[in-house]
């Protein structure tokens, strides 16, 4: 895995009286501990990869107290692990990415939410959402909307998250509706600290098993008739219970302030952010004392009328801060306010933007805009707002100061073995003439980006085979389908290999079997070579196509450029119909170069041979084209100024970061360009045949070059 968290995990086994310190992520998985779940599980994905992670790591911890860890191949199944708690007073946790991870669960998730749950029952989603998020932009709060499930959306302080978590629970079984609660990329790296408590066991766990079933009840089945009946308890009796109970509990909290005829309605994720604006303008201090009253809005969905109304009788106007489109809860404020006939005025979007992240500038010239319109009683709102566009003036400046900062796409890592495929690609087109790709989500979607800018179409992991579907018959060259091993087992291998044998699909699927769930931080997969706890259940990729019906198959070495060019050629121009798939086989680099790492430096240690092949550019030779940089992409690949004085374009060279994975020699061969690479094995702790050979070697080149043949040792 890309992070071990072995030491952090050991502060999950503290108690009453003693105080955890560290991330978010690790903070709710010791509120899941303390709160006496009897299951947990997820599918990896930023920000919450690295709770599946922890979870992973505390795998002991939590058999102590008869916690069931699932690692799912996919959120449809982890949202499914989630009807345990239907029928039986089990508590359960599963985490994924949202939105992708949500759109992927939501049919297990309204199979939930129907006939509810009598044990609490928890979704903690990563909602990747604003700058540095890597999906689509939308919310996850259509979801809470539209099955009836109540969203929490801490404050991102660790109390405010663990309280949450446990809180959660309780609101989940007070309604008997499922809860999820999202956390942001900040929220879940957060460092800070809060009172421990012991960790409860479960009412029910694998320590303390079920004698059976309950007696038969057709109303836990989202089942008709009973689903007619379901929709009436989520509208008359769960949502009231949910109401209820989140102001008795006081979910939500008030932060007072002096300037009382305005206010603030934030969503808890925002609160920091919307502190450190109203600090920036002196209006809020560092400890999150405020002049502007703030309704902080710990759970999102439901919200809870009478503490909307009750914040906002008296005040002449309130901002909400939502961010992210459709203005849900700003629109949903605006109908409480009516129907109490309150006539505090309503603004959000318009002073703040309607889309994108709500950065600490995007907030700070938001709330000038609020307070000029505003104009709130004992404050200068022009004097504020001028200050708060000064600031915001003051960063192109700082930014123009520092001068342009060059641009940083993301791309492959050194030596990573998906590269070569597009390097073939790339030389396959060049002959066959170009055809669509398409791309899937995973490490190789970085060849959407120059220099090989393949890719078509991206419609969710994996799902390049099945959105090829309807362009294979209406195009002149076979289309290939790209997909990672990760993808493959999440979705591909039904709603791809499945659709597409079942229908005599014709197109090219190149599997990108790098062994790992990649892109995640290399989490195990099925056909993974080792698992989380050593053995691994024997799946296997190529036997699973070919039981299946596969006919025409090939598993290429990716590093192989010129043999990877040739399955391509051939897959692309067989007249023999129907799926052709290249499982393209080369383990992760970011993986191997971690293994390889560690047994390195353990043969160093007792004194054993170890080598590292590096690879070379001879710039008496090179010739400055730069075509094997087109070609390969690679960063370790780059140019320098050319030693010969007569020639002006810079010649190619290969840096220090180089792991001699020999693609650049390769594509110089498949693509007959130059015979300027060379490749060099660095020997540590050489044998007496390494030194011999180092000794005749330079005796030979020596004497070639016309020397006396005395050569140092
Ligand atoms: S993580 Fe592995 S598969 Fe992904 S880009 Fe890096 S080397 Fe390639
Ligand atoms: S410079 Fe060549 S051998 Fe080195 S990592 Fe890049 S492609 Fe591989």
């Amino acid at each position: 895995m890309e992070r071990s968290f072995k030491k952090e995990v050991q502060a999950l086994k503290l108690g009453d009286g003693e105080t955890f310190r560290g991330e978010g992520i690790l903070a709710v998985t010791k509120a899941l501990l303390q709160s006496g779940v009897s299951y947990v599980g997820g599918y990896q994905g930023a920000p919450v990869s690295h709770l599946l992670d922890v979870l992973v790591d505390a795998e002991d911890i939590m058999a102590e107290l008869g916690v069931h860890l699932e690692t799912c191949s996919n959120e449809a199944s982890a949202a499914a692990m989630l009807g345990a708690s239907i029928n039986y007073p089990l508590r359960g946790a599963v985490t994924w990415k949202s939105i992708v991870g949500t759109n992927v669960a939501a049919d297990a998730l309204s199979n939930l939410a129907s006939p509810g749950v009598v044990g609490g029952a928890m979704v903690i989603l990563g909602e990747d959402y604003g700058e540095g998020a890597s999906v689509i932009q939308e919310r996850s709060y259509a979801y809470a909307l539209k099955s009836s499930m109540w969203l929490l959306d801490p404050r991102p302080d660790l109390p405010s998250i663990v309280r949450m978590v446990e809180k959660g629970f309780e609101l989940s079984e007070a309604s008997h509706a499922p809860v999820m609660l999202e956390l942001r990329i900040r929220a879940c790296h957060a460092t800070g600290e809060f009172a421990a408590k012991d960790n409860r066991k479960g009412v029910v766990s694998g320590l303390n098993k079920l004698a059976g079933p309950p007696r038969f009840e057709y109303g836990r089945l989202a089942h008709p008739p009973v689903i007619f009946t379901q929709e009436k308890l989520k509208v008359e009796e769960r949502l009231p219970a949910a109401r209820k109970f989140i102001r008795e509990q006081k979910f939500n909290e008030i932060v007072d302030g002096d300037v009382s005829d305005v206010g603030i309605i934030v969503m808890g994720g925002l609160t920091n952010s919307v502190l450190r604006a109203l600090e920036r303008v002196g209006l809020a201090d560092v400890f999150g004392a405020s002049r502007i009253p703030l309704l902080v809005l710990n759970v999102v969905y439901p919200l809870v009328p009478e503490e909307i109304t009750a914040f906002c009788a008296g005040k002449r106007a309130v901002l909400v801060v939502e961010e992210g489109n459709p203005a849900y809860i700003e629109d949903a404020i605006n109908v409480e306010l009516r129907r109490a006939d309150l006539q505090a005025k309503v603004l959000g979007k318009g002073p703040l933007p309607r889309v994108g992240e709500y950065s600490s500038d995007a907030l700070l010239e938001g709330l000038a805009a609020f307070l000029q319109a505003a104009k709130p009683a004992g404050l200068d709102a022009d004097t504020l707002a001028e200050k708060a566009r000064g600031l915001i003036a003051h960063k192109p400046k700082a930014a123009a100061a520092l001068g342009p900062l060059p641009p940083r796409p993301p791309a492959f890592c050194t030596g990573c073995p998906e590269r070569p495929v597009f390097s073939a690609i790339k030389l396959m087109q060049r002959e066959l003439g170009p055809t669509h790709i398409s791309a899937d989500i995973g490490c190789h979607s970085f060849a959407t980006f120059a220099p090989f800018s393949l890719g078509n179409s991206i419609l969710g992991y994996g799902m390049s085979l099945a959105s090829a579907a309807a362009v294979t018959p209406n195009m002149e060259r076979r289309p290939i389908a790209i997909m990672g091993d990760g993808g493959f087992w999440h979705n591909g291998l039904i709603t791809g290999v499945a659709s597409n044998l079942f229908n005599k699909g014709d197109g090219v699927l190149i599997v990108m079997q790098n062994g790992y769930a990649s892109a995640t931080g290399q989490q195990y997969i099925p056909s993974s070579t080792t698992s989380r706890d050593g053995p691994t259940p024997g799946v296997d990729i190529e036997q699973t196509l070919r039981s299946m019906g596969v006919k025409w198959l090939r598993t290429v070495r990716t590093y192989g450029v010129s043999k990877m060019v040739k399955a391509l050629k051939e897959a692309m121009q067989t007249a023999e119909k129907g799926l052709k798939v290249i499982i393209a086989d080369g383990e992760c680099q970011l993986a191997r170069q971690r293994r390889v790492r560690a047994e390195d430096a353990e043969k160093l240690e007792r004194g054993e041979r170890v080598t590292r092949a590096r690879y070379g550019v001879d710039d008496e030779i090179c010739t400055g084209d730069h075509s094997c940089i087109r070609l390969s992409g690679c960063p370790s690949l780059t140019v320098k100024p050319s030693p010969d004085p007569l020639r002006t374009d810079p010649v190619a060279t290969v840096v220090e970061s180089c792991v001699g994975c020999g693609l650049c020699g390769e594509v110089a061969h498949a693509a007959v360009l130059c015979p300027s690479f060379y490749r060099a094995e660095i020997v540590r702790n050489p044998n007496w045949r390494d030194r011999f050979m180092h000794r005749l070697r330079l005796k030979v080149i020596g004497w070639l070059g016309g020397y006396d043949g005395k050569v140092a040792a």
